[in-house]
Protein backbone atom coordinates (compact mmCIF):
# COMPACT_ATOMS: atom_id res chain seq x y z
CA UNK A 1 0.00 0.00 0.00
CA UNK A 2 1.16 3.35 -0.29
CA UNK A 3 2.24 5.39 2.42
CA UNK A 4 0.42 7.83 3.67
CA UNK A 5 1.60 11.27 4.18
CA UNK A 6 2.40 13.80 6.79
CA UNK A 7 3.22 17.16 6.32
CA UNK A 8 4.62 19.11 9.46
CA UNK A 9 4.56 22.96 9.67
CA UNK A 10 7.49 24.80 11.96
CA UNK A 11 10.38 22.39 12.53
CA UNK A 12 11.21 23.71 16.28
CA UNK A 13 10.98 21.77 19.51
CA UNK A 14 7.29 20.07 19.19
CA UNK A 15 7.43 20.02 15.09
CA UNK A 16 10.84 17.80 15.46
CA UNK A 17 9.27 15.64 17.55
CA UNK A 18 6.17 15.02 15.71
CA UNK A 19 8.44 14.50 12.89
CA UNK A 20 10.07 12.01 15.04
CA UNK A 21 6.81 9.62 16.03
CA UNK A 22 5.22 9.80 12.47
CA UNK A 23 8.66 8.30 11.29
CA UNK A 24 8.88 5.74 13.43
CA UNK A 25 5.38 4.75 12.40
CA UNK A 26 6.40 4.39 8.82
CA UNK A 27 5.12 7.60 7.57
CA UNK A 28 6.16 10.01 4.70
CA UNK A 29 7.25 12.84 6.67
CA UNK A 30 7.43 16.19 4.72
CA UNK A 31 8.84 18.84 7.33
CA UNK A 32 8.39 22.51 6.42
CA UNK A 33 9.98 25.75 8.18
CA UNK A 34 9.91 29.39 7.01
CA UNK A 35 13.14 29.87 8.30
CA UNK A 36 15.80 27.58 6.73
CA UNK A 37 18.68 27.82 9.50
CA UNK A 38 15.95 26.30 11.63
CA UNK A 39 15.06 23.97 9.14
CA UNK A 40 18.83 22.56 9.02
CA UNK A 41 19.07 22.61 12.59
CA UNK A 42 16.20 20.24 13.36
CA UNK A 43 17.73 17.71 10.78
CA UNK A 44 20.57 17.76 12.50
CA UNK A 45 18.79 17.51 15.83
CA UNK A 46 16.21 14.35 15.02
CA UNK A 47 19.55 12.69 13.82
CA UNK A 48 21.13 13.25 17.19
CA UNK A 49 17.59 12.60 19.34
CA UNK A 50 16.89 9.36 17.43
CA UNK A 51 20.74 7.89 18.05
CA UNK A 52 20.46 9.16 21.89
CA UNK A 53 16.75 7.31 21.59
CA UNK A 54 18.12 3.83 20.44
CA UNK A 55 21.18 3.89 23.02
CA UNK A 56 18.26 4.58 25.82
CA UNK A 57 16.09 1.51 24.00
CA UNK A 58 13.25 3.81 23.82
CA UNK A 59 13.00 3.42 19.90
CA UNK A 60 9.71 3.42 18.97
CA UNK A 61 8.13 0.37 15.98
CA UNK A 62 10.14 -1.67 14.14
CA UNK A 63 12.51 0.57 11.82
CA UNK A 64 16.71 1.59 12.81
CA UNK A 65 17.41 4.72 13.51
CA UNK A 66 18.70 5.13 10.18
CA UNK A 67 15.15 4.13 8.44
CA UNK A 68 13.45 6.09 10.38
CA UNK A 69 15.35 9.35 9.78
CA UNK A 70 14.92 8.46 6.20
CA UNK A 71 11.44 8.94 6.06
CA UNK A 72 11.70 12.21 7.03
CA UNK A 73 12.24 15.00 4.46
CA UNK A 74 12.46 18.77 4.74
CA UNK A 75 11.30 21.60 2.32
CA UNK A 76 11.25 25.52 2.20
CA UNK A 77 8.35 25.41 0.00
CA UNK A 78 4.73 25.23 2.04
CA UNK A 79 2.58 23.67 -0.54
CA UNK A 80 4.76 21.06 -1.06
CA UNK A 81 4.62 20.02 2.45
CA UNK A 82 0.73 19.92 2.37
CA UNK A 83 0.14 18.75 -0.59
CA UNK A 84 -1.10 15.66 -0.93
CA UNK A 85 -1.00 14.95 2.75
CA UNK A 86 -3.37 12.78 4.60
CA UNK A 87 -2.73 14.15 7.74
CA UNK A 88 -1.00 17.77 8.68
CA UNK A 89 0.36 18.78 12.03
CA UNK A 90 0.87 22.59 12.20
CA UNK A 91 3.70 23.33 14.67
CA UNK A 92 4.16 27.47 14.37
CA UNK A 93 4.41 29.46 17.50
CA UNK A 94 1.29 30.24 19.43
CA UNK A 95 -0.08 33.10 18.09
CA UNK A 96 -3.28 33.34 16.39
CA UNK A 97 -2.45 35.52 13.15
CA UNK A 98 1.06 33.33 12.46
CA UNK A 99 -1.45 30.21 12.61
CA UNK A 100 -4.57 31.47 10.60
CA UNK A 101 -2.34 32.66 8.14
CA UNK A 102 -0.97 29.58 7.44
CA UNK A 103 -4.38 28.10 7.15
CA UNK A 104 -5.09 30.85 4.64
CA UNK A 105 -2.27 29.86 2.31
CA UNK A 106 -2.41 26.27 2.84
CA UNK A 107 -7.17 26.09 2.72
CA UNK A 108 -6.95 25.45 -1.12
CA UNK A 109 -4.33 22.83 -1.59
CA UNK A 110 -4.95 20.18 0.41
CA UNK A 111 -6.78 17.24 0.07
CA UNK A 112 -10.66 17.80 1.18
CA UNK A 113 -10.23 14.66 3.09
CA UNK A 114 -6.86 15.28 4.88
CA UNK A 115 -7.42 16.04 9.07
CA UNK A 116 -5.62 19.21 9.45
CA UNK A 117 -4.44 19.12 13.21
CA UNK A 118 -2.84 22.17 15.25
CA UNK A 119 -0.12 21.56 18.28
CA UNK A 120 -1.97 24.73 19.77
CA UNK A 121 -1.40 24.68 23.73
CA UNK A 122 -4.18 26.97 24.46
CA UNK A 123 -5.75 28.60 21.47
CA UNK A 124 -9.14 27.17 20.89
CA UNK A 125 -10.55 25.63 17.78
CA UNK A 126 -12.93 27.46 17.08
CA UNK A 127 -10.84 30.75 16.77
CA UNK A 128 -8.21 29.00 14.97
CA UNK A 129 -10.56 27.34 12.26
CA UNK A 130 -13.22 30.14 12.10
CA UNK A 131 -12.46 31.32 8.88
CA UNK A 132 -10.85 28.86 6.86
CA UNK A 133 -12.74 26.25 4.18
CA UNK A 134 -12.23 23.05 5.47
CA UNK A 135 -13.15 23.86 8.95
CA UNK A 136 -14.50 20.29 8.86
CA UNK A 137 -11.42 18.86 8.44
CA UNK A 138 -9.88 20.88 11.70
CA UNK A 139 -8.73 19.58 14.89
CA UNK A 140 -6.39 20.59 17.90
CA UNK A 141 -3.67 17.79 18.41
CA UNK A 142 -1.79 18.91 21.91
CA UNK A 143 1.15 17.35 22.61
CA UNK A 144 2.93 17.26 26.00
CA UNK A 145 6.48 18.07 26.43
CA UNK A 146 8.81 16.15 25.43
CA UNK A 147 6.20 13.38 23.66
CA UNK A 148 8.67 10.76 23.30
CA UNK A 149 8.53 10.58 27.29
CA UNK A 150 5.45 11.78 28.08
CA UNK A 151 2.59 10.57 25.33
CA UNK A 152 -0.33 12.29 26.41
CA UNK A 153 -2.18 14.12 23.09
CA UNK A 154 -5.26 15.96 23.80
CA UNK A 155 -7.81 15.88 20.89
CA UNK A 156 -9.92 18.89 20.99
CA UNK A 157 -12.12 18.88 17.58
CA UNK A 158 -13.40 22.42 15.56
CA UNK A 159 -17.14 22.78 16.50
CA UNK A 160 -17.63 22.40 12.64
CA UNK A 161 -14.92 18.95 12.53
CA UNK A 162 -16.81 16.00 10.74
CA UNK A 163 -17.64 12.84 12.56
CA UNK A 164 -14.80 11.20 10.80
CA UNK A 165 -11.98 13.72 12.87
CA UNK A 166 -12.12 12.17 16.07
CA UNK A 167 -11.82 8.36 15.42
CA UNK A 168 -9.34 8.84 12.59
CA UNK A 169 -7.37 10.64 14.74
CA UNK A 170 -7.44 9.14 17.25
CA UNK A 171 -6.24 6.02 15.73
CA UNK A 172 -3.32 7.58 14.14
CA UNK A 173 -2.10 8.53 17.36
CA UNK A 174 -2.53 4.96 18.65
CA UNK A 175 -0.40 3.58 15.74
CA UNK A 176 2.08 6.33 16.44
CA UNK A 177 2.31 5.12 20.05
CA UNK A 178 1.00 8.25 21.42
CA UNK A 179 -1.93 7.78 24.04
CA UNK A 180 -4.67 9.94 22.79
CA UNK A 181 -7.50 11.61 25.11
CA UNK A 182 -10.52 13.32 23.53
CA UNK A 183 -12.20 16.57 24.94
CA UNK A 184 -16.31 16.37 24.16
CA UNK A 185 -15.73 20.07 24.42
CA UNK A 186 -13.26 23.03 23.91
CA UNK A 187 -12.55 24.53 26.99
CA UNK A 188 -9.73 27.11 27.94
CA UNK A 189 -6.42 25.22 28.62
CA UNK A 190 -7.92 22.39 28.01
CA UNK A 191 -7.97 19.52 30.83
CA UNK A 192 -3.75 18.90 31.26
CA UNK A 193 -3.42 22.66 31.56
CA UNK A 194 -6.67 23.20 34.01
CA UNK A 195 -5.13 20.29 36.44
CA UNK A 196 -1.79 21.62 36.26
CA UNK A 197 -2.92 25.89 37.10
CA UNK A 198 -5.28 24.25 39.69
CA UNK A 199 -2.21 22.25 41.51
CA UNK A 200 -0.07 25.40 41.16
CA UNK A 201 -2.59 27.85 42.09
CA UNK A 202 -2.86 25.98 45.37
CA UNK A 203 0.68 25.69 45.65
CA UNK A 204 1.34 29.08 45.89
CA UNK A 205 -1.54 29.74 48.26
CA UNK A 206 0.14 27.30 50.73
CA UNK A 207 3.42 28.87 50.13
CA UNK A 208 2.37 32.18 50.85
CA UNK A 209 0.71 31.63 53.63
CA UNK A 210 3.54 30.49 55.22
CA UNK A 211 2.26 26.46 55.38
CA UNK A 212 5.09 24.99 53.26
CA UNK A 213 8.22 25.61 51.93
CA UNK A 214 9.16 25.35 48.05
CA UNK A 215 11.00 22.15 48.57
CA UNK A 216 8.15 20.78 50.62
CA UNK A 217 5.64 21.14 48.40
CA UNK A 218 7.92 19.93 45.49
CA UNK A 219 8.29 16.69 47.70
CA UNK A 220 4.81 16.72 48.10
CA UNK A 221 4.70 15.87 44.51
CA UNK A 222 7.36 13.70 43.71
CA UNK A 223 7.14 11.39 46.67
CA UNK A 224 3.81 11.45 47.04
CA UNK A 225 0.99 12.32 44.42
CA UNK A 226 3.35 12.11 41.56
CA UNK A 227 4.02 8.55 42.40
CA UNK A 228 0.31 7.20 41.85
CA UNK A 229 -0.26 10.03 39.23
CA UNK A 230 3.05 8.18 37.18
CA UNK A 231 -0.44 5.04 36.68
CA UNK A 232 -3.78 6.28 37.79
CA UNK A 233 -5.45 9.61 37.78
CA UNK A 234 -7.43 10.73 40.53
CA UNK A 235 -10.36 8.94 40.10
CA UNK A 236 -9.08 5.40 39.77
CA UNK A 237 -7.07 6.63 43.44
CA UNK A 238 -10.54 7.34 44.96
CA UNK A 239 -12.34 4.36 43.66
CA UNK A 240 -9.40 2.21 45.02
CA UNK A 241 -9.20 4.08 48.46
CA UNK A 242 -12.70 2.89 49.12
CA UNK A 243 -14.89 0.15 48.12
CA UNK A 244 -15.60 2.29 44.64
CA UNK A 245 -17.02 5.90 44.36
CA UNK A 246 -20.01 5.38 46.54
CA UNK A 247 -18.19 4.00 49.60
CA UNK A 248 -15.60 6.60 48.81
CA UNK A 249 -18.41 9.57 48.92
CA UNK A 250 -19.77 8.27 51.66
CA UNK A 251 -16.38 7.92 53.82
CA UNK A 252 -15.26 11.20 52.66
CA UNK A 253 -17.19 13.73 50.94
CA UNK A 254 -18.01 15.72 54.16
CA UNK A 255 -14.14 15.76 55.04
CA UNK A 256 -13.17 16.70 51.05
CA UNK A 257 -16.30 19.29 50.73
CA UNK A 258 -14.86 20.87 53.88
CA UNK A 259 -11.35 21.37 52.66
CA UNK A 260 -12.66 22.47 49.29
CA UNK A 261 -14.97 24.98 50.82
CA UNK A 262 -11.81 26.58 52.54
CA UNK A 263 -9.81 26.91 48.84
CA UNK A 264 -9.80 30.84 48.01
CA UNK A 265 -9.48 32.71 44.67
CA UNK A 266 -6.86 33.01 42.76
CA UNK A 267 -3.79 35.13 44.35
CA UNK A 268 -1.94 37.90 41.70
CA UNK A 269 0.84 35.58 40.51
CA UNK A 270 3.88 38.00 41.76
CA UNK A 271 4.71 40.48 44.55
CA UNK A 272 6.65 39.17 48.00
CA UNK A 273 5.29 35.65 47.08
CA UNK A 274 7.07 35.55 43.54
CA UNK A 275 10.07 37.02 45.36
CA UNK A 276 9.59 34.05 47.87
CA UNK A 277 9.62 31.33 45.20
CA UNK A 278 12.22 32.43 43.37
CA UNK A 279 14.61 32.78 46.69
CA UNK A 280 13.61 29.51 47.94
CA UNK A 281 14.08 27.84 44.47
CA UNK A 282 17.54 29.46 44.06
CA UNK A 283 18.86 28.14 46.76
CA UNK A 284 17.33 24.65 45.49
CA UNK A 285 18.61 24.96 41.83
CA UNK A 286 20.87 27.73 41.98
CA UNK A 287 20.33 29.46 38.43
CA UNK A 288 23.70 28.63 36.78
CA UNK A 289 22.69 25.20 36.84
CA UNK A 290 19.50 25.15 35.35
CA UNK A 291 21.07 23.68 31.89
CA UNK A 292 22.77 20.85 34.31
CA UNK A 293 19.39 20.78 36.25
CA UNK A 294 17.51 20.22 32.82
CA UNK A 295 19.49 17.25 31.86
CA UNK A 296 18.73 15.44 35.50
CA UNK A 297 15.08 15.75 34.38
CA UNK A 298 15.85 14.70 31.12
CA UNK A 299 17.49 11.52 32.36
CA UNK A 300 14.92 10.80 34.90
CA UNK A 301 12.05 10.94 32.12
CA UNK A 302 13.64 8.18 29.85
CA UNK A 303 14.60 6.28 32.84
CA UNK A 304 11.12 6.51 33.79
CA UNK A 305 9.64 5.44 29.93
CA UNK A 306 12.15 2.88 30.42
CA UNK A 307 10.30 1.40 33.50
CA UNK A 308 6.73 2.40 31.66
CA UNK A 309 8.10 0.42 28.96
CA UNK A 310 8.63 -2.90 30.97
CA UNK A 311 5.13 -2.72 33.10
P1 LIG B 1 9.27 26.78 18.53
O1 LIG B 1 9.43 28.24 18.69
O2 LIG B 1 10.30 25.86 19.08
O3 LIG B 1 9.11 26.43 16.99
C1 LIG B 1 8.29 27.16 16.11
C2 LIG B 1 8.82 26.99 14.70
O4 LIG B 1 7.90 27.55 13.77
C3 LIG B 1 10.17 27.69 14.47
O5 LIG B 1 11.07 26.76 13.88
C4 LIG B 1 9.82 28.81 13.50
O6 LIG B 1 10.89 29.11 12.59
C5 LIG B 1 8.64 28.23 12.77
N1 LIG B 1 7.75 29.20 12.13
C6 LIG B 1 7.41 30.45 12.52
N2 LIG B 1 6.53 30.98 11.64
C7 LIG B 1 6.30 30.04 10.70
C8 LIG B 1 5.49 29.98 9.53
N3 LIG B 1 4.73 31.02 9.16
N4 LIG B 1 5.52 28.86 8.78
C9 LIG B 1 6.30 27.82 9.14
N5 LIG B 1 7.08 27.82 10.23
C10 LIG B 1 7.07 28.91 10.99
O7 LIG B 1 7.84 26.45 19.16
P2 LIG B 1 7.32 25.03 19.72
O8 LIG B 1 7.66 24.96 21.18
O9 LIG B 1 7.73 23.97 18.81
O10 LIG B 1 5.74 25.27 19.66
C11 LIG B 1 4.97 25.07 18.48
C12 LIG B 1 3.50 24.92 18.88
O11 LIG B 1 3.37 23.79 19.74
C13 LIG B 1 2.92 26.11 19.63
O12 LIG B 1 1.57 26.27 19.30
C14 LIG B 1 3.05 25.65 21.08
O13 LIG B 1 2.13 26.29 21.94
C15 LIG B 1 2.72 24.17 20.93
N6 LIG B 1 3.17 23.33 22.04
C16 LIG B 1 4.39 23.54 22.62
C17 LIG B 1 4.79 22.74 23.69
C18 LIG B 1 6.13 22.96 24.34
O14 LIG B 1 6.33 22.48 25.45
N7 LIG B 1 7.07 23.64 23.70
C19 LIG B 1 3.97 21.71 24.15
C20 LIG B 1 2.74 21.48 23.51
C21 LIG B 1 2.36 22.31 22.45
Amino acid sequence: AKREKVGIIGSGLIGRSWSMLFAAADYDVCLYDIDEKQLSGAVQDIQKQLALLDKQGLLRGQLSADQQFKNISTTSDLSQCVENADYIQECVPERIELKTAVYSRIDPIIKDTCILASSASALLPSKLAANIQHKNRFIVVHPTNPPFYAPLVELVPSPWADSDIVPTTKSIMEKIRQVPVILKKEIDGFVLNRIQYAIFKESWRLIKDGVISVEGLDKVMSAGLGRRYAFMGPIETAYLNADGMYSYAERYAEMIQGIMATFREPDQFGGETLDQIQAEMEQLVPMDTLQERRKWRDRRLAALAQLQKKL
